[in-house]
């Protein structure tokens, strides 16, 4: 067996490096806007490839693969729900295939778009049986890490940890998308970040994480948050802005670059040991990361 560092091995020499958005990338490639973007590992594996390089390119260690919303759970909304396996297999190794020796990838696994009660009647072990199929499908494939992203019920996210680690031992990264108020960060159902930080830690996560939702000038305030309520390593992922409705109907986001990537020092300063991008960001964002963690190592 080759011996290779583990992205976790990585972090603790220096801040590394994840991408940014991968649906807009492909709206830009001609995705029609409300179509599941999942299909494309299938119908246009050579678009989706070329976004995953575009980031490694651009200076980025990991990629995530395209697979946000392929619970077999959020599929069934599109009618996809018997091309789970196939579409999350697809979606890691194409990832797999862009990635350079040395670079990562992380199968990314987005809320179900299911509720518990009170507000609907999804179960628990549902909810977890649906992540242990998509991780099972995403490592088949040959992810590195599993990162559980923009999770907005700490219920759900928990049992995202424990349906992943029924069918697998690699690491999971969990991350949940806080809104900044006066009495600091909580989710849309009321979780608190640190709280949440420690639930999620006592469950088996390896890294604990925020995306989306937060600007990159609030993620820091949120890394903090975070790492109140444990010692495990962070991962911070924020938007470009508050999303804005175009004329054409169209979303887009505010911030410039050079304003997006001001605040990642900050972010790295508040304990943050994995920055990435969210929603709104590019290959030019990441690229502009980049030159910043370099000249922040010194080289
Ligand atoms: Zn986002």
């Amino acid at each position: 067996m080759n011996p290779a560092p583990s992205l976790l091995d990585l972090a603790r020499t220096r801040t590394v490096l994840f991408d940014g958005a991968m649906g807009t990338e492909l709206m830009a490639r001609g995705l029609t806007p409300g179509a599941p973007p999942e299909l494309w590992n299938v119908d246009r594996p050579e678009a989706v490839r070329e976004v995953h390089a575009a980031y490694f390119e651009a200076g980025a260690d990991v990629v995530s693969t395209n697979s946000f919303g392929a619970t077999p759970l959020k599929l069934g909304a599109q009618g996809l729900e018997a091309r789970a396996f196939e579409l999350n297999l697809a979606a890691a190794r194409l990832a797999r295939q862009a990635a350079p020796p040395g670079r990562f990838v992380a199968g990314s696994l987005g809320p179900t778009g299911r509720f518990l009660p009170p507000q609907g009647q999804a179960t628990e072990d549902e909810l977890a049986a649906a992540y242990a199929e998509q991780a099972r499908a995403l490592a088949a494939g040959g992810v590195d890490i599993f990162l559980i992203e923009t999770q907005y019920d700490l219920r759900e996210a928990l049992a995202a940890v424990r349906g992943i680690r029924s069918v697998s031992t690699l690491p999971v990264f969990a991350a949940m998308t806080f809104g900044a108020f006066r009495r600091g960060y909580f989710t849309l159902m009321g979780d608190e970040a640190g709280r949440s930080a420690a639930a999620l830690a006592d469950a088996g996560a390896d890294v604990i994480g925020a995306n989306c939702t937060l600007a990159s000038e609030q993620m820091a305030g949120c890394v903090r948050a975070l790492r109140a309520g444990t010692a495990r390593p962070v991962i911070a992922q924020a938007n470009a802005g508050q999303p804005v409705v175009r004329p054409d109907g169209t979303v887009g986001y505010p911030l410039t670059v050079e304003e997006y990537v001001r605040f990642v020092p900050e972010i790295v300063a508040a304990g943050a040991a994995f920055v990435g991008g969210c929603c709104g960001t590019t290959p030019a964002h990441i690229r502009a990361m980049a030159r910043i963690l370099r000249g922040e190592a010194g080289s």
